[in-house]
């Protein structure tokens, strides 16, 4: 099989299992985006992605992004999901459009400059720690609210929505528990009112666990290995 075709074959089995747990929780395949994580997979396999229908990019180093993003960053709809190192802002606003990593003041001084600089509002996801695993980037859940306010100082940051990592190699329940709570302290943020638009998107789920994020709310998975596997084209 070629890559094109391995790929079609992936997103078939993928959509229907997005299907099933749509029916199983009453939501609308329209609800959700599914974000192909290229970040194992070559230049070539990228744009075959493309050419399969995928929509949303996702890449979480720009060094190795940034090959991709040349050659194709006007098609689709690209995604930094990976940690951001200040010293990085420059290179991703502005290229990406939307930053799931936005977890320290620090960081949303250099973005909101970036964007400033280019008259532009700058898409951020607030990544938040909800499982509380120290391997994890993201901000502590009981540090979101007051992170929040100080965010509207920001006119040049749009909050989208929030996003979380599953624990790993965790039971499935609590891996529900961890998405539930994003969902939860989303409903929470949008209640206090804290910015004057609503903050929608809930960026949780990857290839071990979206059909558990689909049933606890996920608006945009980020799905690599199962989607566009790891190197498709040595195997
Ligand atoms: C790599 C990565 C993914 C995708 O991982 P898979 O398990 O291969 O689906 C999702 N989110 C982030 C932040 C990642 O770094």
């Amino acid at each position: 099989m070629d890559v094109l075709e391995r790929l079609r074959e992936n997103i078939r089995r993928v959509e229907a299992r997005i299907a099933d747990a749509c029916a199983r929780s009453g939501r609308r395949r329209d609800e959700i985006q599914v974000i192909a994580v290229t970040k194992y997979v070559s230049l070539p396999t990228t744009r075959l992605a493309l050419e399969a229908g995928l929509k949303h990019i996702g890449e979480n180093r720009w060094q190795e992004a940034r090959e991709k993003w040349e050659a194709l960053g006007n098609q689709g709809t690209w995604h930094f999901i990976g940690t951001l190192q200040t010293n990085k802002v420059k290179d991703v606003v502005g290229r990406f459009d939307y930053i799931h990593s936005l977890d320290r003041l620090s960081l949303a001084r250099e973005i909101d400059k970036k964007a400033a600089a280019l008259g532009i509002r700058a898409n951020c996801l607030i990544q938040v720690n909800v499982s509380g695993e120290e391997s994890k980037h993201g901000l502590p859940p009981d540090e979101l609210f007051s992170f929040a306010e100080e965010l509207r100082a920001f006119a040049h940051i749009h909050v989208s929505g929030l996003m979380t990592m599953a624990p790993l190699e965790a039971e499935p329940e609590a891996i529900r528990s961890s998405f539930r709570g994003l969902r939860t302290l989303r409903d929470r943020l949008n209640e206090r009112g804290t910015f004057d638009y609503e903050v929608r998107e809930l960026s949780m789920g990857m290839s071990n666990d979206f059909e558990i994020a689909i049933e606890e709310g996920a608006t945009w998975l980020r799905l690599g290995s199962v989607l566009v596997g790891r190197e498709l084209e040595h195997s």
